[in-house]
């Protein structure tokens, strides 16, 4: 039994040396590209959808790293507070 890999790869390979779209494998591909126009772009705005939820990602979790900072100062602050009564 062949791999899924395996079967792609060839699947690729057999539509690149008809020149056809390795996606669909129906319409030509578009010169220079081993896509059509219109996988390609299919691809364009996949990858798009996907750097901006990576984004949203990446702000989420800078969001959660400075309230942390934020909880640390408070932390920091009351403990201060704490011995300034103890002081004064
Ligand atoms: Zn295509």
């Amino acid at each position: 039994m062949k791999s899924r890999a395996k079967y792609f790869r060839q699947r690729r390979q057999r539509l690149s040396r008809k020149k056809l779209c390795a996606r669909c494998g129906t319409e030509p591909a578009k010169p220079g590209h081993t896509h059509c126009a219109a996988c390609l772009a299919v691809k364009v705005v996949k990858a798009e959808i996907s750097s901006a939820e990576i984004a949203k990602q990446v702000k989420a979790a800078k969001r959660k790293r400075l309230l942390a900072h934020l909880d640390l100062i408070e932390q920091g602050r009351q403990a201060v507070l704490s011995k300034l009564d103890v002081i004064t």
